[in-house]
């Protein structure tokens, strides 16, 4: 007789940071764990984001039961909108992780299709012979759940994201009981998160925020500005309480902050004090020691609310001499400069500026050592698989299990592609699933194949437009005219007139920087970019790549 097996396959987020997806599938019944996304790296000029290949799952269409959604973070729920649009299947997430995932969906023209389903802790579901339970996790972001996937070969455990923080905001607890019982009774393998697995210790709890936050409270007479991810609930909840305390008022800015916080709340997620949200036209008559902003923009996004005030160029507040900044939010790698940069400029206007460098002023939403540790002990997995982070954190992660005593060949470590055999008596990697990224561009209107610069397709059909710009390091000022190269863009006839127009868009939007601005290169890309990008869809409708050029002289 052949054992009974069933597989598991990673599409995305194993030996890479964030696109977080995995397939589930016992004989004909496929279910799928998260959909999420990657934000760019630098060098994939024109491209906005980066999703997984579907293509397993397309393959095997009529098998795919359902997608459960383990939190609302993008890494997990940002790539949803482009799996529907080819794979219309029901969807599962708890209330928040739902309110915040339909804003994407209805923009891409799928939520009136799509069927929601609305889990929370311990509920079981049934999607054909596939049985998931709802575990309770702590996380950045509240509402979040990792899975007890059971089939007839036996339970798996999914953590999603978390961390065990024993006093998180509003209660809401990792589900150590049942983690436990899950234990007692047999566990398969566990899938755990491997973000903070080269962190020692334990992640210090949210509380711990507040009170470094409190005392920038106490001290500051000025604004306060605090900068975080949108989707940082329990931050947003102790700025919100805070400003209460110390009767400021809290002025969000930012579309998705705004958004955010209507959702939240609404849901019941967010407990806003009577009188404490403000908007920007209520800010008019608050004096400085009365406000407190609230922006996105942590990780110094080009374009982004909080780089305008850093660079003096927000139309409705400046920042003054006394004001405090506040980064609340974890520096993602790749962008340690940009926010660097915005530091200087906040202390150039003379704010003082606290992040994560002196005081805790954010605590991570992961895992660490001891806390992974405590999982694999609560949990006692047959095997074990890291999930969640590059290459070196799934290793430190392997380590960590070698550490309590789990024997290596029940630790393996698996990458985004590869097909885990589950029997009852073994886990193995048995060959590979087709797998690869996405590449999206704004707005979700243009998809580019992998590789973007070397997509012909795109090129052929919009074309790629390069733009030289020579900037004066010492004083800012553009030098020459801006050059223009255009390969492959239909408007070739009128090539030249198109293209001294744009010259002019450039010029024109390069005059509305300041000179500070100016001396910033990754500003000036970010201007020249989204200057041209407009012109050439309302000039020709067309989309083509933009390529700045910005160097100084
Ligand atoms: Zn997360
Ligand atoms: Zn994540």
């Amino acid at each position: 007789m052949i054992e009974d097996s069933m597989q598991i396959i990673p599409l995305g987020g194993l030996g890479e940071f964030g696109m977080n997806m995995m397939a589930v599938r016992y004989h004909d019944d496929i279910l799928v764990v998260d959909a999420g996304l990657m934000f760019p790296r630098d060098e994939l000029l024109g491209v906005d984001l980066v999703i997984p290949e579907f293509t397993y799952l397309l393959e095997n269409r009529e098998k795919v039961r359902a997608v459960i959604v383990t939190h609302g973070h993008e890494d997990h729920i940002g790539a949803l909108a482009y799996l529907l649009k080819d794979l219309p299947i029901p969807v599962y997430g708890t209330r928040l992780t739902l309110g915040f995932a339909k804003g994407r969906l209805a923009e891409n023209g799928v939520l009136e299709q799509t069927e929601l389903h609305y889990i929370e802790g311990r509920q079981v579901l049934e999607f054909g012979t596939i049985r998931a339970e709802i575990l309770n996790m702590t996380h950045s972001i509240a509402d979040s759940i990792g899975l007890a996937i059971t089939t007839p070969v036996g339970t798996v455990i999914h953590t999603g994201d978390f961390k065990l923080d024993p006093s998180p905001l509003n209660r809401n607890l990792t589900d150590y009981a049942r983690l436990s019982a899950l234990g007692e009774r047999g566990v398969l393998a566990l899938f755990s998160d491997s973000t903070n697995s080269e962190r020692p210790g334990f992640t210090p709890s949210e509380t711990h925020v507040r009170r470094h936050i409190e005392q920038i409270f106490h001290s500051c007479r000025n604004k306060i500005i605090v900068a975080c991810f949108a989707s940082s609930i329990h931050r947003i909840q102790i700025i919100l309480d805070l400003a209460s305390d110390f009767c400021r008022r809290v002025i969000p800015i930012g579309r998705s902050m705004k958004e955010n916080i209507a959702i939240a709340s609404e849901l019941g997620y967010l407990n806003i004090p009577p009188g404490v949200l403000a908007d920007i036209s209520d800010s008019r008559t608050l004096s400085a020691h009365e406000q407190v902003i609230l922006s996105t923009g942590s990780q110094g996004e080009p374009l982004a609310a909080l780089t305008r005030l850093a660079f003096g160029k927000h139309k409705d507040f400046t920042v003054q001499e006394g004001d405090a900044v506040v980064i609340s939010a974890r520096v993602i790698p790749g962008n340690e400069s940009s926010v660097s940069r915005l530091v200087n400029h906040f202390c150039r206007r003379g704010a003082r500026v606290y992040d994560e460098s002196q005081w805790t002023m954010h605590v991570s939403g992961h895992a660490s050592q001891e806390e992974l540790k405590l999982m694999l002990n609560m949990t006692r997995p047959a095997y074990f698989v890291p999930i969640h982070g590059e290459y070196r954190q799934l290793y430190a992660h392997t380590l960590l299990a070698r550490e309590i005593g789990m024997p290596d060949e029940r630790i393996i470590l698996a990458e985004t592609g590869d097909v885990l055999v589950l029997k009852p008596e073994s886990v193995r990697i048995e060959g590979r699933a087709p797998v690869g990224r996405r590449f999206i561009d704004a707005g979700g209107i243009a998809e580019l194949d992998e590789l973007v610069v070397r997509d012909r397709r795109h090129l052929s059909e919009e074309g790629v437009i390069l733009a030289v710009v020579a900037v004066n390091k010492a004083t800012g000022k553009v030098e020459g005219s801006p050059e223009l190269v255009s390969r492959g863009h239909v408007q070739e006839e009128d090539g030249a007139a198109f293209l001294a127009e744009a010259r002019d868009v450039i010029i024109a939007a390069l005059e509305e920087c300041t000179s500070e601005e100016r001396e910033d290169s990754l500003v000036l890309t970010e201007v020249v970019r989204a200057a041209l990008k407009r012109y050439f869809r309302k000039r020709t409708g067309t989309r083509p790549m933009i390529v700045p050029v910005i160097y100084e002289i």
